[in-house]
């Protein structure tokens, strides 16, 4: 699954090689990745022809390009997604499902949306240049300038769900997946499961300096792709395996402590640590009136 910088890296590509450019023409290959626009194929296509494409913005893992006309082409690329921009004879993608040809730029090129399982999704968004409605429930991310951190670690702090949770509920804080979120609670050495209200507030600071950290790692080896014009994302890429202390990392000694890293299931995924540098949580005491009360 594509992760924010994977989609930061798709975020800049498209500013620099789809921004300024008209969206010529627009062929829905496929409905079902269009399936949330009410328009439906045609009407979406007919919706976005004539339309200049002013930026490319991006809220956690959602993408948007405003449009000349105060609305946005509304974009996730879900599990398997693509964002590719293309010269306009380059054969079609195997999985290729909405292809946009493009006028004004340098030469003939399209941006083609690519996407073999089609949980991502294109739509409309009316009136939505400035912050598509659509999304403006979702919090900034960690690498976002105008993120509160302050507001996060209160609202962490007030809760007693387990850290990992939080770091991965998108009203708190958007794009920090699975992966992210296990290495960096292992930078910070503590285990997903402890309680947002048993840690210090420099204890969730330092985290949200791990989880920002491994993300910008995560960018640069993924820059190499912003000076290529075909602008690529790929969940299996890989690029950043090699950095990786945790997850995926099932059995394998600890780069700290060198005991075997641990892993467990977790909301239908799986969460790696190391089970000496990040020590489960004691469970919490049952409160006398709760345990005293039969019923
Ligand atoms: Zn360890």
């Amino acid at each position: 699954m594509p992760e924010l910088p994977e989609v930061e890296v798709v975020r800049a590509g498209i500013e620099r090689h789809v921004v300024g450019a008209t969206i010529a023409r627009v062929d829905v290959l496929h409905p079902r990745p269009v399936r949330r626009d009410l328009r439906g194929p045609d009407g979406f296509a007919a919706a976005l022809a004539g339309r200049r494409v002013e930026a490319a913005r991006r809220r956690g893992k959602y993408l948007w390009l405003p449009l000349d006309n105060g609305d946005a082409l509304l974009g996730h690329l879900g599990m398997s997604g693509q964002i590719l921009v293309q010269p306009a004879d380059a054969p079609d993608e195997r999985h290729l499902r909405v292809r946009f040809a493009l006028d004004g730029a340098d030469e003939d090129r399209e941006m083609r949306f690519v996407d073999q399982r089609m949980f991502g999704g294109l739509s409309i968004s009316d009136a939505g240049a400035d912050l598509p409605p659509e999304i403006a429930h979702i919090a900034r991310d960690p690498l976002d300038p105008e993120f509160d951190e302050d507001l996060f670690v209160r609202k962490v702090r007030k809760r007693s769900s387990g850290i990992k949770r939080q770091l991965l509920d998108q009203n708190l804080v958007s794009g920090v997946g699975n992966i992210y979120a296990d290495e960096a609670l292992w930078r910070a050495r503590l285990h997903g499961e402890r309680p947002g209200d048993r840690l210090t507030a420099t204890q969730v600071r330092e985290l949200l300096g791990h989880a920002r950290a491994v993300m910008v790692a995560a960018l640069g080896e993924g820059g190499t792709s912003f000076d290529a014009l075909y602008v690529n994302v790929n969940g299996e890429s890989g690029y950043f395996d090699r950095s990786l202390h945790a997850y995926g990392r099932e059995g394998e000694p600890c780069d700290r402590c060198g005991a075997p890293v641990r892993r467990v299931a977790f909301m239908n995924r799986s969460s790696y640590f190391c089970p000496v540098c990040q020590p489960p949580p004691r469970r919490r005491r049952p409160r006398p009136e709760a345990s005293a009360v039969p019923d």
